[in-house]
């Protein structure tokens, strides 16, 4: 009988309690490692037959999990190589231990354990975590190979024996610990399991179900059912992402999407990811419909290595302006234990990033191409992403240029190139500055939207969240370009002629004028100013300059730029020299004056959306009174 015991030559005692401390909260990955070596063991094989180096019958590759409460073991079972008595004191004794050593040597030097312990793939050795004792029953699959048993108790001791094994394979028995009994629960290991083993390519079976199958005929000829079990596959083995694209059809991919995130609207589109050099790389990425809240999105791209799952934190995989994405990315070059500061370090990872990034540009030039129409109607929804791209990745602007898309107030859509000739006659001032005119609320607007379309000018809409910094990135790209919205000034500001007309007031009407304002308005936060507007134009227009606007929308997105957000907003009060009304109000007497110019003030604000609570009630009371 073949017995052995021995001491595997480690420099530290027990390093289990130190694992078990720092791994505290992944525990439940024992079980990942585990089942991937499991499919590690049964995909040689499978290379061993196919080249032919193996025989005999392949037979039932699943592997299976099983739990037995009473006897508190789970096992895990394959039907892969096994190994003889030799591979397990090279490959589990010296490989395995080699890694934990490493691990420890590592842990001592470092300054942040943390930070070795994500990095750091235990493998095996994982089982400890959960388990006192992990035994290993196995036979190998070469010619009169005897089966093996391999017992260690977490000290650095262990046996080698006789195994029972009669077939080929692999058992691994985790023998749990008291503090890891959850382990031994049907629904957390059934849940473990779909969350890292859903797509592993070798059938995973846990437990087993009950179907419903054809069981002849009832005596009228209608099919009849009976009930029988089944053995549970937890896994899918054949995900979309591992197919060429030119076998896929689009109902495949949604309902691989379904399958990812049951009950969710359809995305808009996909992007298949297939690349083998310099990395290897496959995956599914989805555009979904975008609701408002942001968040919900984020963090729905599960990050896989050979089909095995790792992460749906995939902020330094994928381009931050692509984590709104859904879908699976899955690289055997990122290695299953990831951690942050591994993935910001390593060089295929940013090379992962630009690659995603290339492709999703590649990707929407050419829907954009193809069918315009289609593409335009998906605006709403594929913008954010395209000016979010544009705003962080310099590459992916000067890509974007073809499809990104400006759209107005009649809601036409106009590359940057097609709305620069459609504005440009119209719209530059005279001092050769193009001004691009926009609006966030056509509707609230409307009023300097209407001043603005009489006048031939365009006006944009810019109604996202994501618009005020794209308006910003707008004006440094463009040449001689910059954005303004409606009621940043009268028009005649905002767009500067050299024909523009002079107000036929004098200087002292003009003093006049602006002293009367003043005191019917009798707000300092409000700047009177005589302008020359066309006749039919409203008498009064308030403002609010682009750059102050803008300093208090960055300070309330956030910017920083807090002292903008405590400054009290002024306003420009323009008063439009041509209007008849003006005239008439110079020609009144002092207390017609004053409720002439209230007057034309309130409505004034009640354009510009600015009539509220008391005002607005006095102001409708005045409004019956003259009825
Ligand atoms: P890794 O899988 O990263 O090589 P592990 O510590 O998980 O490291 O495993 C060490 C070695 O033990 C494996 O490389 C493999 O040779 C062997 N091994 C582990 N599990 C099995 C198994 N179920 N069947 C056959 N060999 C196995």
């Amino acid at each position: 009988m073949l017995q052995e015991k021995g001491t595997i030559s480690i420099n530290t005692e027990n390093i289990f309690p130190i694992i078990k401390k720092f791994l505290y909260s992944d525990h439940e990955i024992f079980l990942r490692e585990l089942v991937s070596n499991a499919v590690d063991a049964t995909q040689k094989l499978k290379r061993l037959s196919s080249l032919g180096h193996f025989n005999k019958e392949l037979g039932n590759l699943n592997i299976k999990i099983s739990v037995d409460e009473k006897a508190k073991t789970i096992t895990i079972s394959d039907s892969g190589i096994g190994m003889t008595t030799d591979e397990i004191k090279k490959y589990i004794n010296q490989v395995a231990f080699s890694g934990a050593t490493e691990f420890m040597e590592k842990f001592k030097e470092a300054n942040d354990a943390n930070e070795i312990i994500g990095r750091f793939g235990l493998g095996f050795y994982s089982s400890f975590m959960v388990a006192e004792k992990v035994e290993i029953q196995t036979l190998s699959y070469q010619d009169g190979a005897e089966p093996a048993r391999w017992i260690c108790d977490g000290s650095t001791d262990f046996e080698i024996n006789e195994g029972a094994r009669t077939e080929r394979g692999t058992d691994i028995i985790l023998y749990i610990n008291e503090d890891s009994t959850e382990f031994l629960e049907q629904h957390r290991i059934q849940s473990i399991l779909e969350k890292y083993a859903k797509f592993l390519p070798v059938p995973v079976q846990f437990g087993t179900k009950t179907e419903s199958v054809p069981d002849g005929e009832d005596a009228e000829g209608k099919t009849k059912y009976k009930s029988i079990e089944v053995d549970n596959i937890v896994n899918n083995t054949n995900p979309i992402w591992t197919k060429a694209p030119s076998d896929l059809k689009d109902e495949d991919y949604l309902s691989f999407y379904q399958e990812l995130y049951p009950f969710q609207d359809e995305p808009l589109f996909w992007i298949h990811l297939n690349v083998d050099y310099p990395f290897n790389l496959t995956g599914v990425l989805y555009f979904p419909k975008l609701k408002n809240d942001f968040e919900v999105h984020k963090n729905k791209i599960k990050l896989f290595s050979r089909q095995v799952f790792i992460t749906d934190e995939v902020k330094d995989i994928v381009p931050e302006f692509l984590l709104l994405l859904h879908g699976v990315i899955d690289s055997p070059d990122i290695p299953l234990n990831v951690s942050r500061s591994f993935l910001q370090s390593d060089s295929n990872v940013k090379k992962i990033n630009s690659y995603i990034s290339r492709k999703v540009a590649e990707k929407l030039a050419e829907l954009f191409k193809k069918d315009r129409k289609a593409y335009q109607e998906k605006w709403s929804d594929i913008g954010i992403f395209v000016k979010y791209g544009a705003l962080s990745d310099e590459k992916f602007y000067e890509k974007a240029k073809e499809f990104l898309l400006l759209t107005n107030t009649h809601k036409e859509h106009y590359t940057l190139e097609e709305y620069n000739t459609k504005v440009k006659d119209f719209q530059t001032d005279k001092n050769g500055q193009l001004v691009y005119l926009y609006t966030i609320d056509a509707e609230h607007q409307h009023t300097y939207v209407q001043a603005a379309e009489k006048k031939n000018y365009d006006v944009l809409l810019m109604n996202s969240p994501i618009d005020t910094h794209f308006i910003h990135h707008l004006e440094m790209k463009l040449e001689k370009t910059s954005l303004k919205r409606v009621d940043a000034d009268v028009l005649d500001k905002l767009i500067e002629k050299d024909d523009t007309e002079k107000h036929k007031l004098t200087t002292e009407e003009t003093g006049r004028l602006k002293a009367v304002f003043d005191k019917a308005i009798n707000n300092t936060n409000m700047k009177v100013e005589v302008e020359s507007l066309p006749p039919e134009a409203m008498p009064v227009t308030i403002t609010m300059e682009e750059w102050m606007r803008r300093m208090k929308d960055m300070s309330k997105l956030g910017g920083g730029m807090n002292f903008y957000g405590t400054m009290p907003d002024t306003y420009k009060v323009a008063v439009n020299g041509n209007h008849p009304l003006i005239v008439r109000i110079l020609e009144a007497d002092e207390t017609q004056q004053a409720v002439l110019a209230k007057q034309a003030f309130d409505l004034a604000l009640l354009a510009q959306g600015m009539l509220k609570g008391a005002d607005l009630t006095a102001f409708c009371r005045k409004g019956l009174k003259v009825l």
